[in-house]
């Protein structure tokens, strides 16, 4: 059977991507993630996306955090590693770059971006990182809106890397588009060329595989249009992939997991008292039906 060029997911797929976890499984099963994430001012970015990793079940959690965000994220995600990043100008969180390869290579993915913000200083630590690192790793937020600024550092994102911009980081990245045909186009056309698992967040988020071939994800409400949403996101594919699922099934099982877990948050909260945080907080219950 030929696949579809466009495709929707839902609850039967996931659950055949879902593994559920085996009796002797230990945190080493389960895969480490480095978070590079969070400023001054933006802390929150980076403890709302740690939570969401450590709540989607990675083994190991580690965070490289300005220092301003230390004592704050200790407490907020006391299941997190952190390493400082001690940086002069507190503007951005990503200065000292301190990952040798031999360290950066003990982490089974990088999830990189939120509330990063977009100094100099850590636009040339991103470089180094992905100068280092070949894996595929998760890119959200400021990190992509320094890829968008250079296009020879967009072309040095390791193959298989997940990228997940909403519409303006979209924008940005890959140029303005008269409408959502040539948009979806465009989303495509960057996936096969480049090599990447690129989503559109949205309604009906659009994720695009070097395959050629695009999801559609119907889960979610517009109570999720609230700030920090995305930085869940980002946690729980960082989350994911670490654990071991593929970079497809990794943001196929994720997105629709992020969007479920809104819902059931909406459920509960309404739409429009949810916040970030509540998205986290049905994870669970999310898992749950997987099952
Ligand atoms: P961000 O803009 O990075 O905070 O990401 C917002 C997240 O919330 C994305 O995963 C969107 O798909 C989701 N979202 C925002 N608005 C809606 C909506 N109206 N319906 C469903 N999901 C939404
Ligand atoms: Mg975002």
């Amino acid at each position: 059977q030929t696949p579809s060029r466009f495709n929707i997911t839902d609850a039967f797929q996931v659950r055949n991507i879902y593994r559920p976890r085996k009796p002797f499984s230990h945190k080493g099963t389960f895969g480490h993630a480095l978070l590079i994430a969070g400023s001054e001012g933006k802390i929150g970015a980076a403890v709302l996306s740690a939570k969401a990793c450590l709540r989607a079940g990675v083994g190991l959690l580690s965070c490289h955090i300005p220092t301003c965000g230390y004592e704050i994220m200790q407490i907020a995600a006391p299941g997190a590693m952190c390493f400082v990043d001690e940086q002069r100008d507190h503007s951005s969180g990503f200065h000292n770059h301190v990952l040798t390869p031999e360290a950066a290579a003990k982490f089974r993915t990088i999830g990189i971006g939120p509330g990063l913000g977009t100094a100099a200083g850590t636009c040339w630590a991103l470089e180094k990182l992905l100068d280092h690192y070949r894996q595929p790793i998760v890119i959200d937020a400021d990190a992509l809106n320094i890829l968008a600024s250079s296009p020879a550092l967009l072309k040095k994102v390791p193959a298989g890397s997940l990228l997940t911009p909403h519409p303006k980081e979209f924008e940005r990245l890959f140029g303005k588009t008269a409408n959502d045909v040539e948009r979806l186009q465009v989303l495509s056309q960057n996936a096969v060329e480049r090599q990447l698992n690129i989503l559109l967040k949205g309604r009906y988020t659009a994720m695009a595989f070097p395959d050629g071939s695009i999801w559609f994800n119907a889960t979610g409400n517009p109570g999720m249009a609230t700030g920090g949403s995305g930085d869940v996101l980002t946690g729980i594919l960082t989350s994911l992939l670490a654990q071991g699922y593929s970079p497809q099934d990794t943001m196929l099982l994720g997105v629709y997991l992020h969007g479920l877990a809104g819902d059931h948050a909406a459920a509960i909260h309404s739409e429009e008292a949810m916040i970030a945080e509540d998205i986290v907080e049905f994870l669970g219950k999310t898992f749950l039906e997987l099952r």
